[in-house]
């Protein structure tokens, strides 16, 4: 008990449980002690949700790759349409367990880095960015990293509380395994404890070999809650959910495909053309966009396949559910929410018997690999079968 008796009060009575009968909590509850292998930073800063998971999943590779502890950022959520339009800073911990990550990786919020860490081991004054000399190269003086230029820079280190002194520039360097060894000399732990980035030390998308660490991102259990409340209260089983990526920011994007200025690669589509480029399969119009046809007969196929009894629809816009309601005659229920929170979408779509998603969107990728990981199905508008090209079949 004298771990247990030591911990912060800020221990949440869920924890303070598990903590006695799992001892899971340890770790989070304790006072952190400094990682003298040194400390990974980054701004979220690329895109929404789904840009920002496929980062993360990324960078958390990078921190392992390096041997130092992942320092987790807040999710940045845009408040474009809603007063007061400022971004809004949501802990990892409220929508996945912070504890999950360590089977794979050392981790600690920002928020605890900043807070029992950084006041004695990175105090303002020794605070660098590291960043690429490309990125420098937008700087005034050509010289500095842009850590807090403009939104949502900025915003998300003034929210973390950090001006930056000094900063490190680097180039002719990726954040490839392939460079492992170059990381470690250029910048070892002991002469630069804390690599702080303005962006994620990641690609987008994620990829292919990083793919599987969405194992280690669990649902909390605030979300499983409220998603499972949904699920029980509106959604008899079997159901297929579907996410329609069709508004006008989507529309705009899949006309570049029409140009034919994008290959098979492009955004999260090496999800279902593949990974490789010289194999992947071709990236159609209906892929990125779905029509109204495709959604019906994409929908309809999969409803009589799973014997499904409602559908699941989310939707960046418009929901169809009139429209799809009326493929089944009042025998299977379709439901939209729209929900203010967006993981709920996801949280929903996950769970369902089957998913159709969108081949060319992150928050759809989000959800295909929180699927395979627990083996279940999925498939794309415009491809039944992922990595196999769609028969033209008569309807
Ligand atoms: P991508 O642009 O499709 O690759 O995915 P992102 O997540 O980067 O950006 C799309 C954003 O639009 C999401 O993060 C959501 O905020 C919103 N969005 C898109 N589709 C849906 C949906 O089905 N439901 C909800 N609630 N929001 C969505
Ligand atoms: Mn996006």
């Amino acid at each position: 008990m004298a771990a247990n008796q030591q911990a912060f009060p800020a221990l949440t009575l869920a924890c303070l449980l598990s903590a006695l009968m799992l001892q899971t909590c340890r770790t989070f509850a304790e006072d952190l002690t400094w990682d003298e292998n040194g400390y990974v930073l980054y701004c979220p800063c690329m895109g929404r949700f789904g840009n920002q998971a496929d980062h993360f999943l990324g960078s958390l590779a990078f921190a392992k790759m390096l041997n130092r502890t992942l320092a987790v950022p807040p999710w940045i959520v845009y408040r474009h349409h809603t007063p007061p339009y400022t971004n809004v800073h949501v802990p990892y911990s409220e929508f996945f367990q912070l504890e999950a990550l360590s089977a794979y990786h050392r981790v600690v919020s920002l928020k605890a880095f900043m807070e029992e860490l950084a006041p004695k081991y990175w105090p303002s004054g020794q605070r660098n960015a590291y960043c690429f000399e490309t990125a420098a190269q937008r700087s005034a003086d050509k010289k500095s990293c842009p850590m807090k230029d403009g939104n949502p820079f900025g915003p998300f280190w003034d929210h973390v509380g950090v001006d930056f002194d000094k900063s490190v520039l680097f180039g002719g360097i990726s954040f490839s395994p392939y460079h492992q060894p170059q990381w470690m000399k250029k910048f070892p732990p002991s002469e630069h404890p804390v690599l702080a980035m303005p962006g994620a030390p990641a690609q987008f998308p994620v990829i292919e070999e990083h793919v599987g660490l969405q194992r280690y991102m669990v649902w909390s259990e605030s979300m499983v809650k409220e998603g499972e409340e949904h699920i029980a209260a509106l959604l008899p089983r079997p159901y297929v959910g579907i996410h329609l990526r069709i508004g006008i920011d989507w529309q705009n994007a899949c006309k570049m495909l029409k140009s034919g200025d994008a290959g098979p690669h492009f955004m999260a589509s090496p999800q279902c053309v593949g990974y490789n480029r010289q194999t992947a399969l071709p990236l159609t119009t209906t892929m990125c966009l779905p029509d109204l046809s495709e959604i019906r007969r994409a929908v309809k196929l999969w409803v009589k396949k799973t014997s499904a009894r409602s559908v699941y629809i989310a939707t960046d816009s418009e929901s169809h559910s009139r429209d799809i309601d009326k493929l089944f005659k009042g025998k299977v229920k379709v439901v939209s929410l729209q929900p203010d929170s967006a993981q709920i979408d996801l949280y929903i779509l996950g769970q369902a018997n089957h998913f159709i998603g969108n081949c060319v969107s992150s928050f759809s990728a989000f959800v295909k690999r929180e699927r395979d990981v627990h083996g279940r199905s999925s498939s794309f508008f415009g491809m039944d079968k992922p990595g196999k090209v769609n028969e033209r079949v008569e309807l």
